[in-house]
């Protein structure tokens, strides 16, 4: 999947990613840190939405260091932002058809799919995204991301401002998404306890270096909490 050879990266002349070293597997690669630690830039930069200062990123063997945002999804890279990563005002069924365009499944199959993942979307596809809870509004998001058929799924703290029951229900459907349909996850979360259930690495970033990077079954919560005191 990727490869990140000393990726440097920020906005303008701010660097945050300090020449950060990793490659991303056929897995769920979490990425864990204190709040400014890096994680959305991280997801930005994989996404080709932040110019590299400095580095290499390949995806699948192909060097897209200097790749343009638009040309990702098509090379199988789906990004799910944190915020605004519905259309408000369009419908649950608009929101999916949309992210439909890409892949070789029909429509009718790849909708069949999110919705064996997500019932409750099968509940609401008329029903404006805007309205729908935080909840339903990720599974929409992650639902619409699905409908590309990607190959890579960049998740930024899907988990923000849900409530248990809900970060269980849409964490599931992430490995679920892993395991049976084959699709490689970065996953930035500030939710350490619920990531470390689902992943197969994680790293941890802190003030946009790499503290560290390990198999989850090789790291202890007390590794993770060190990297949120520096
Ligand atoms: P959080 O968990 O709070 O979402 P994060 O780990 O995702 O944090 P980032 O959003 O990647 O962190 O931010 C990393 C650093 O980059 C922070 O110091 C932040 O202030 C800075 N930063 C983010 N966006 C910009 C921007 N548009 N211009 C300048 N600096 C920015």
């Amino acid at each position: 999947m990727f490869d990140a050879d000393n990726i440097r990266s920020g906005y303008g002349e701010i660097t945050v990613l300090k020449d950060i070293s990793f490659s991303v597997n056929n897995e769920i690669f979490a990425v864990l840190g204190a709040n400014g630690s890096g994680k959305t830039t991280l997801l930005k930069t994989l996404a080709r939405l932040l110019p590299l200062q400095s580095g290499k990123l390949e995806l699948q063997g192909n060097d897209v260091s200097t790749a343009a945002p638009y040309q990702m999804p098509a090379a199988g890279v789906a990004y799910v932002p944190q915020e605004g990563n519905v259309f408000a005002d369009l419908s649950v069924m608009e929101n999916l058809s949309i992210g439909g365009r890409t892949g070789n499944k029909s429509k009718s199959e790849k909708l069949d799919e999110v919705f064996a993942l997500f019932p409750r979307l099968k509940e609401r596809l008329s029903q404006s995204a805007g309205s729908l809870s935080g909840g339903e509004g990720q599974m929409l998001a992650v639902g619409r991301a699905l409908m590309q058929e990607p190959s890579v799924l960049l998740l930024d703290e899907p988990s923000a401002g849900l409530s248990p029951l809900f970060v269980d229900t849409l964490f599931s459907s992430i490995a679920e998404t892993r395991r049976e349909r084959g699709v490689a996850i970065v996953l930035a979360e500030q939710n350490a306890v619920k990531t470390l259930e689902i992943a197969d690495r994680v790293m941890v970033l802190s003030l946009g270096e790499m503290h560290l990077l390990r198999k989850r079954s090789e790291l202890s919560m007390s590794d993770i909490t060190e990297a949120y005191h520096i």
